[in-house]
């Protein structure tokens, strides 16, 4: 165990986060929270979880569920493969683990969507198995507490960050341990401007002592942002919205969303919608108002989404024919919130109930 080790841990007991799964550490818990901070700011992840437990109280509720209603509680939160992994695993623990979520590092990986890092923290945040975990705040901790000079997401300074991790791990408090480094880069040692000042362990800090703190986790390589315009159209009739559903497989895998398709360069939204309608869903349209487009990113994705609220041709074929889509319904508006969306319908739909209403009449 290292000197700083002692130190961060009195900086835990005393001024670690207060969050509502650490009230029992229930693995369930845990579980659901570890899985949902992924790539979710903190206060984003406690309003998603409080929700989500008033909801689903345990594993056996999870794997009851269908899943569009896992989508829907996850709607927002974006990367919806970790919800139907999760969704599956409920169903593995319940029909394998008598409907618990199991505490063992080697168990925990054996089941859908837990990898090393989600293994490394149920275990011993919710079991106290002396492993030790690294996510991107303990690596950014690491590069600056032991002044490495290599990218961050690179594989070799993964590596050593896990070896020191272990390294220093103090034999029996893996679970106050993990969530005191998981705090502290979080907290104090961030991305920006780092707050060296209240820094419990600063006196052990290379990059501090060097004058390199400004200059860790060195950058790694960014992937440049791909810009792509899209058109979509809610087609209205008799009172219903036409959505179809994204395949499984496919990016927001089971989430709806309304026919269109991607413009290049030079297409008018307006005079390409019909054609690429007719293409996602064989339904023939017509305009009848235009939505301001809306924006939305995923990965490295800028997307401007192009909305049109649209009736069926008069003469045209009525019949969808969806040949990409996993299924399609006509739905009534007051059903609509039943059904997950991805951001940018979801934008889009927030733009026009209104419009919808009065066209549905
Ligand atoms: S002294 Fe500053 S850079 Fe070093 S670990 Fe603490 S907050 Fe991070």
């Amino acid at each position: 165990m290292g000197a700083f080790v002692q130190p961060l841990l009195t900086w835990f007991r005393l001024q670690g986060r207060q969050l509502p799964w650490r009230q029992s550490y229930d693995p369930y818990h845990v579980w659901i929270s570890e899985i949902m901070l992924q790539q979710t700011q903190m206060e984003r992840g406690v309003a998603y979880f409080l929700r989500w437990v008033r909801r689903f109280a345990d594993v056996q509720a999870v794997a009851a569920a269908s899943e569009q209603e896992i989508l829907k509680y996850w709607e927002g939160l974006g990367y919806y493969a970790r919800a139907r992994n999760l969704h599956r695993a409920a169903r593995e623990m319940a029909a394998h683990f008598g409907g618990r979520v199991p505490c063992d590092y080697q168990t925990l990986l054996s089941l859908p969507g837990i990898g090393p890092y989600t293994a490394a923290a149920i275990a011993s945040v919710a079991g106290q198995q002396d492993v030790a975990v690294v996510d991107a705040n303990v690596l950014r901790l690491f590069a600056r507490l032991f002044d490495i000079a290599r990218p961050v997401s690179e594989r070799q300074c993964r590596a050593e960050v896990e070896t020191l991790a272990a390294g220093h791990l103090p034999v029996g408090q893996a679970r106050a341990y993990n969530q005191a480094l998981m705090d502290l880069g979080g907290l104090i040692c961030t991305p920006k401007r780092p707050r060296c000042t209240d820094c419990p362990i600063a006196a052990w800090c290379l990059a501090r002592q060097r004058g390199t703190v400004s200059v860790r986790p060195l950058p790694g390589k960014r992937r440049a942002p791909v810009y792509l315009t899209r058109v979509a159209a809610l087609i209205v009739a008799d009172g219903r919205l036409f959505l179809q559903q994204r395949p499984a497989a496919a990016v927001w895998g089971g989430l709806w969303e309304f026919p269109g398709g991607e413009l290049v360069e030079g297409d008018s939204p307006s005079t390409a919608l019909p054609g690429k309608v007719l293409a996602a869903c064989g339904l023939s349209v017509e305009i009848r108002q235009t939505i301001p487009p809306v924006s939305h990113q995923y990965t490295h994705h800028r997307v401007t989404l192009h909305g049109f609220i649209c009736r069926i041709r008069a003469g045209g074929p009525r019949q969808p024919n969806c040949p990409d889509a996993a299924a399609w319904q006509w739905v009534a508006l007051a059903d609509l919130h039943r059904f997950p969306f991805p951001a940018g319908p979801r934008k889009l739909l927030a733009a026009v109930r209104q419009g919808l209403a009065a066209e549905s009449c």
